[in-house]
């Protein structure tokens, strides 16, 4: 009835109805401000009410102006008795608004992870324990926002302030001391089999959320908003009727997207000409032609309007000869390539067989940088020690466990003589094998040769040939624990 009602208008398309969005019990109208509009509304959901049974809480709603006179707002509000509202406003779990989002918006969301924390005794858990809760819970918290919006910078810093000192010290109000943070946040968060704890980079995490909508809008017919969006805009450079920071967002991750799929050319409308990789080649003409590239007016012209428009219109006059050398070839690629009616479609190992984009796989493809296993990791994760001993190995071989030497170099100490024997400084090597407990451990293990061993090293570790003990990685790092 809202939407076949003349008086109720779209608020930029006059001639379409206008807009009900409806979830679970949220209803949101979107129509142009005009009183005639606030009545018949008003007058329809009286009737809805009156023939349904169903009380509208009109004091529960509220009307949110975008432009609009502040006059005909008051009748507005006046005549639906509801109350006027201004943005943010919260629609399914996500900011609403039309201006650009304050910092504080986001607050509400990293606050939600001090609910789980209040909940969690982390004084009981050992460090691995709170490890876990910090990939499973804490990470998952935001990643709904996160597929949806960039999070600002200070948001991403506040939460990962609460994530360290949880970590480190059990703290709940986000605190940690320096003495507390043994590892730098960034080593915290490379992946494991890079020598780091595995921790989620949530900058990082974004990014790959977000290449899910943009990879929403190469698949045709993927959803309304999609129609919506390649209606009103250029798919491979998202210019034209798309205005605002989110845009900008998507916009500037358009070069890695292009970077990890392929084309395979259908009308070409979708596909970047220079950009995209797209005729059977592994590499975009962008990278192949650079002579040809900067002689182009027209950089992000599309596959369909260089079909359609030829070349020549795309280029400024008189090329060099490397450039006129490259046209001839680029030339020979276009007479090659045929457009069809269907769409372009991606093709890319991160693209699951549903055609979802794998935003996992592409975070650890990311943070690995192309970075192999290092023995190092191999020796800590792979060890079948307990999960807080491999913890303590992780610290131990990067020379980073709570020994005198590090906290002197934060200067929380002001000298790193060991307590014990007052004879050196109290190193990792020192504690472990150093000092008088550590050198009667191994000698009574027959592991003297030990002792000329850096903990950064203790991986590469052999024992002595005519003392061969199998599982020798979870062996030492149950020694050294024990130490
Ligand atoms: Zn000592």
């Amino acid at each position: 009835m809202i939407t076949k009602a003349d008086e109720i208008r779209h608020p930029t398309e006059g001639n379409l109805p206008c807009a009900v969005l409806q979830y679970a019990d949220d209803t949101l109208f979107v129509f142009r401000a005009e009183t005639s509009a606030a009545i018949k509304l008003k007058e329809i959901l009286d009737q809805f009410a009156a023939a349904s049974g169903l009380h509208i809480n009109f004091s529960k709603s509220t009307l949110v102006p975008i432009h609009a006179d502040a006059r005909l707002v008051q009748q507005c509000v006046q005549v639906l008795g509801c109350s006027e509202g201004s943005f943010p406003q919260q629609y399914l779990g996500l900011p609403l608004s039309a201006n650009k989002l304050p910092v504080s918006t986001f607050n509400i969301y990293i606050h939600k992870t001090d609910k789980f924390l209040a909940s969690w005794q982390a004084d009981l858990l050992n460090p691995m324990g709170r490890l876990v809760l910090v990939n499973s819970v804490l990470d998952s918290i935001l990643v709904y926002l996160m597929s949806s919006l960039q999070l600002p910078a200070t948001a991403v810093h506040s939460m990962d302030k609460k994530r360290r000192a949880f970590l480190w010290s059990g703290d709940k109000a986000g605190i940690a001391s320096p003495a507390n943070c043994l590892v730098a946040w960034t080593s915290v968060c490379s992946p494991r089999e890079c020598g780091g704890l595995g921790v989620r980079d949530s900058g990082v995490q974004n990014i790959c959320l977000l290449l899910k909508l943009l990879h929403r809008l190469h698949c045709p017919q993927s959803s309304a908003w999609a129609e919506w969006v390649q209606r009103r805009a250029s798919i491979s450079t998202l210019t034209g009727e798309l205005h605002g920071d989110h845009w900008q967002t998507l916009r500037s991750i358009i070069p890695l997207y292009q970077a990890i799929t392929t084309v395979q050319v259908g009308d070409g409308k979708c596909t970047s000409f220079w950009y995209d990789v797209w005729n059977d080649s592994d590499e975009a003409l962008a990278d192949r032609f650079l002579a040809l590239l900067s002689h182009c007016s027209s950089k992000h012209a599309t596959l369909w309007e260089i079909k359609s428009s030829g070349l020549q219109s795309a280029l400024v006059p008189r090329l060099s000869t490397a450039a006129e050398i490259e046209r001839q070839l680029v030339l020979q690629v276009i007479e090659e390539t045929g457009l069809s009616e269907t769409h372009d479609k991606r093709i890319s190992p991160f693209i699951r067989p549903d055609n979802s984009l794998d935003s996992g796989a592409l975070y650890k493809m990311i943070k690995a940088r192309g970075q192999g296993d290092s023995p190092r990791a191999t020796f800590v994760w792979q060890n079948p020690a307990p999960p807080r001993v491999q913890l303590f190995l992780w610290l131990l071989t990067q020379r980073r466990i709570q020994c005198r030497s590090v906290l002197r170099k934060k200067g929380i100490v002001d000298s790193a003589s060991c307590e014990v024997c007052s004879a050196a400084d109290e190193t990792p090597e020192h504690i472990i094998h150093g000092c008088a407990l550590g050198r009667d451990v191994w000698a009574s293990l027959n592991l003297q040769s030990i002792v000329s061993v850096d903990m950064g090293e203790l991986h590469s570790f052999q024992g002595h040939p005519s003392n061969l003990i199998s599982e020798l990685p979870s062996f030492l790092a149950l020694v050294c624990w024990n130490i």
